[in-house]
């Protein structure tokens, strides 16, 4: 299975869904239009063999309806060995609203997405996004009940991203320790890509522990504000060929890709953003060549879904917590397991949750 960015002329070249190079045996895939709201969206379900799929909704602008559809795939996929290699018994789905949240969002039009979830009984539960908000959540609760990161005076988990950041910042910890030797994180020069709502937070744990904090966002004002209030250093120049110990991708995601890879001087490689290799059997391989440590992005990100788990089976904060900080020992023993079978960290991780699916698909065969 291929998963890489191709450009429009190539993706016209495929067919429109199952022919795809980034559709993976995805079990559902609604197509969402509403002429009244201007509701374009698509619903990616993965794969349910562990419990229902959950994965945020994104609101982007995409360049063409392939791209949406290419990103769900992709993004739904993750979301199944996310959930798998964290140990939740979730499956794996996304979806994405075709539009620039900022312009083309209204609570109509939120409110019919919330309509599209709920024909489907269940099977898909969303959270929020790059693009979507606890409040747009809080839009979606009144018309069904399966969603999740509403808000805390709801009785939901609220913002899930000072949680994922924590478990990014646990899964850094963890690469630290591997490469490095130790997981002290103090005077290590770190540049963090994004400082958006997990960048800024993971920045604010950065700086509690001493590291020397680097940050680069593409809008100038988020850079400085972050790096003012955290008292970080804003990065200028090329981001990929940064001569700094940790690169922590939290903006977007296919940065590891065939034009950054060889110029990567980082040692190491945690980040929030998902889908950071852009062709994973291809970049994890050259990382893994080039001697950088890649803490695999859709383990160490976990933080979120693992909050808004808890929300389904009872929300509890400190459970919530517990479970986010152990993806420190699971990052170590997924570089364990690499080194054992000389395959990279992300084969390692898929092969985890491969298995787990696996199994219980075949128990629940025997049932
Ligand atoms: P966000 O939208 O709040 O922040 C993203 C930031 O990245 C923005 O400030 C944006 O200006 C910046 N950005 C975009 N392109 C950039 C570029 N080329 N260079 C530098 N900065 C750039 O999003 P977020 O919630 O902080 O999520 C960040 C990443 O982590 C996303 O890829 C998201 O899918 C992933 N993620 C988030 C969560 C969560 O709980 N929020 C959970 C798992 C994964």
């Amino acid at each position: 299975m291929v998963t890489e960015v191709l450009t429009p002329a190539e993706l016209s070249k495929v067919d429109p869904v199952f022919g795809q190079l980034s559709f993976d045996n995805h079990e559902q895939i609604v197509f969402c239009n509403d002429k009244d709201t201007g509701l374009k969206a698509i619903i990616g379900i993965h794969n349910t063999v562990l419990g229902p799929a959950l994965g945020g909704t994104r609101m982007w602008k995409y360049n063409n309806e392939w791209e949406a559809l290419n990103d769900v795939l992709r993004l739904s996929r993750g979301m199944t060995y996310k959930s798998a290699v964290t140990g939740l018994n979730l499956g794996g789905g996304k979806a994405v609203i075709i539009g620039d949240s900022k312009i083309d969002k209204t609570p109509e039009m939120i409110t019919k997405f919330g309509q599209y979830v709920n024909s489907l009984s269940g099977k898909y539960i969303t959270a929020e996004d790059v693009g979507t908000t606890t409040a747009d959540m809080d839009l979606i609760r009144d018309v069904t009940s399966f969603v999740t990161g509403v808000s805390e005076s709801r009785g939901g988990s609220g913002n899930p991203s000072p949680v994922t950041a924590y478990g990014v910042f646990m899964g850094m910890k963890a690469a630290a320790k591997y490469k490095f030797g130790s997981d002290n994180l103090e005077g290590k020069k770190v540049l963090v890509q994004g400082a958006g709502h997990v960048g800024e937070t993971l920045v604010s744990h950065l700086a509690k522990e001493g590291a020397d904090v680097y940050i680069f966002d593409i809008h100038e004002d988020k850079t400085q504000a972050v790096a003012q209030k955290y008292g970080a250093k804003v990065f200028t120049g090329d981001v990929y060929s940064a001569d700094v110990d940790i690169y922590a991708p939290c903006a977007l995601g296919a940065t590891i890709n065939d034009e950054t890879i060889h110029t990567l001087k980082a040692k190491v490689i945690a980040g929030a953003a998902n889908n950071q290799l852009a062709v994973e059997q291809i970049h994890g391989v050259l990382l893994q060549e080039k001697g950088i440590a890649y803490a695999p992005d859709f383990l160490i990100n976990a933080g979120g879904i693992i909050n808004v788990y808890a929300e389904i089976v009872g929300y509890d904060k400190a459970e919530a917590l517990r479970r986010t900080e152990n993806i420190y020992n699971t990052t170590l023993e997924i570089f364990a397991l690499a080194d054992q079978n000389k395959i990279t960290t992300h084969q390692a991780a898929m092969a985890i949750a491969e298995r787990r699916i696996a199994e219980r698909k075949l128990q629940n065969s025997s049932k």
